[in-house]
């Protein structure tokens, strides 16, 4: 096992991969920018080197000031949390040939995912589902608009390198196609550098269903079971949980076994997850790979018991996978909710401000907080406005969501604007009590939620 590792992140998931690291008796080098030099993650670690501005470009994107620094210190790995250089495929690069372990897959399997249509190149063949699209290199009008006519409306076009809800467009006629295409390619091109697209069809009431799979250097790959995120505004997730409300086994291991041959197929080492959009009918379809833990990764680890930072490092340090399919269970029920500086009253504008007064809800055994921040901490407007994860576990949905409610009745927020309340209105709706729920819950029940 690694003796120091650096982490390449701030906020919470610095935090919780330091928490998991620190457990193992691994010393930890945190770096910060000129906002972060008071942060919780700086005052957690065992060292902590600055980078530079406030600005991510200037500090946390700061690939070979990085490196210089994981050298200096001795750091034998770098963990990228998410964001930032989680999924830049030179950077991966750029650490393996300065003999740093990069605790994530290979570039080559960054790179192969890291667009949507090379992706979907590479799925089909190896018996991963798609859903009908072009996903091709011609990219002039007349073959786009043939495309989305032989697909049948509605179609949803969608920048190669997208992200993050971004470069996205729903096209409903053949008339709207040309207009819709035109402003994605050029939203794609200020967002992405990359204007090229691909065209597939609009599901109309999807469930966004993701697998979390974990593979070894060792030609080892496992699935650790589903999340359900489909409580999404904008494309961004808001409360997610595992299992999936009403998931019948038998589609769970077919997409279990969908995700870990999409794995394999792109000899991917580390966590992994696998997006697939459910349709009503129980057929579902391979979306993306995200090649980095995922924010939801938590609700992950309290339905199965483990702890899939240690799972990271033991597999980053060569390790075999801990446990093999058969050993793995799901017990129980999870949510996360993600507790954000915004306004939910005022089109969710980030808020910024300092947390004069914070009161967690109790931490227990089945209630955790996964947070980066402390009472008279500062949020800001240069990074995220994540506040806090708030995690919790019971032995059904049922109980898990009572426990979810509590928990956000108990949450005291004092300096800045939150979105607690509207969260807690959408644990307390009667259709996501039922749990039927699709991507286009929060449209459809938005006058209830505010
Ligand atoms: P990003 O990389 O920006 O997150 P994704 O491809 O993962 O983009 O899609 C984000 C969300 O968009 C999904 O969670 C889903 O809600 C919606 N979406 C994507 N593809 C489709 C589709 N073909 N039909 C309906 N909804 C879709």
């Amino acid at each position: 096992m690694f003796e120091k590792i650096l982490i390449a992140n701030r906020g919470e998931i610095a935090c919780r991969v330091m928490r998991t690291a620190q457990r193992m008796g691994i010393q930890c080098v945190a770096v910060y920018s000129d906002a972060d030099a008071n942060a919780m993650h700086v005052k957690m670690a065992d060292e902590a080197w600055h980078l530079g501005g406030a600005a991510a470009r200037d500090s946390y994107l700061k690939g070979d000031l990085i490196l210089e620094i994981a050298k200096k210190s001795g750091a034998q790995a770098i963990h990228p949390g998410y964001g930032f250089l989680s999924e830049n495929a030179e950077f991966a690069d750029l650490c393996e040939q300065n003999g740093i372990v990069f605790i994530g897959p290979h570039a080559a399997s960054i790179r192969a995912m890291g667009s949507k249509a090379g992706a979907k190149e590479i799925m089909g063949p190896a018996g991963v589902p798609l859903v009908k699209g072009y996903h091709g290199d011609d990219q002039s009008l007349a073959t786009l608009q043939k495309a989305a006519d032989d697909i049948g409306y509605p179609v949803l076009i969608k920048a190669v390198s997208g992200g993050g809800g971004k470069g996205m467009r729903q096209v409903f006629s053949s008339d709207e196609f040309a207009e819709n295409l035109k402003s994605c390619q050029r939203e794609a091109k200020a967002s992405f550098n990359d204007e090229r697209v691909l065209v597939e069809k609009y599901l109309t009431k999807p469930r966004h269903v993701e697998i979390q799979v974990f593979a070894d250097t060792h030609g080892h790959a496992v699935y650790l079971f589903e999340r359900d995120c489909s409580v999404q505004r904008r494309h961004q997730k808001i409360i997610e949980e595992a299992p999936a409300p009403l998931m019948k086994s038998e589609i769970r291991q077919k997409m279990g076994e969908a995700a870990v041959r999409a794995a394999k197929a792109v000899n991917y080492v580390g966590a992994g997850t696998c997006e697939f959009l459910l349709d009503e009918d129980g057929s579902f379809y391979f979306m993306e790979m995200n090649t980095r833990l995922q924010v939801e990764h938590p609700v992950t680890e309290m339905i199965t018991g483990q702890d899939l930072v240690e799972w990271q490092l033991r597999v980053a340090a060569g390790e075999h996978l801990p446990l093999k399919q058969e050993q793995l269970r799901i017990n129980g029920h999870a949510f996360e909710a993600r507790i954000y500086a915004e306004d939910p009253d005022n089109n969710f504008l980030p808020s910024t401000g300092t947390l004069h007064h914070l009161r967690q809800p109790q931490i227990g055994a089945h209630v955790r907080v996964d947070t980066g921040v402390e009472q008279g901490d500062t949020v800001s407007i240069h990074y995220d406005p994540m506040i806090a994860k708030l995690i919790v576990w019971d032995e059904s949905r049922e109980k898990a969501l009572a426990r979810l409610r509590a928990a956000l009745a108990e949450y005291e927020i004092v300096g800045l604007t939150h979105n607690i309340r509207f969260l807690h209105s959408l644990a307390s709706h009667p259709e996501f009590i039922k749990g039927n729920v699709d991507t286009g819950f929060i449209k459809k029940h938005e006058q209830a939620l505010f």
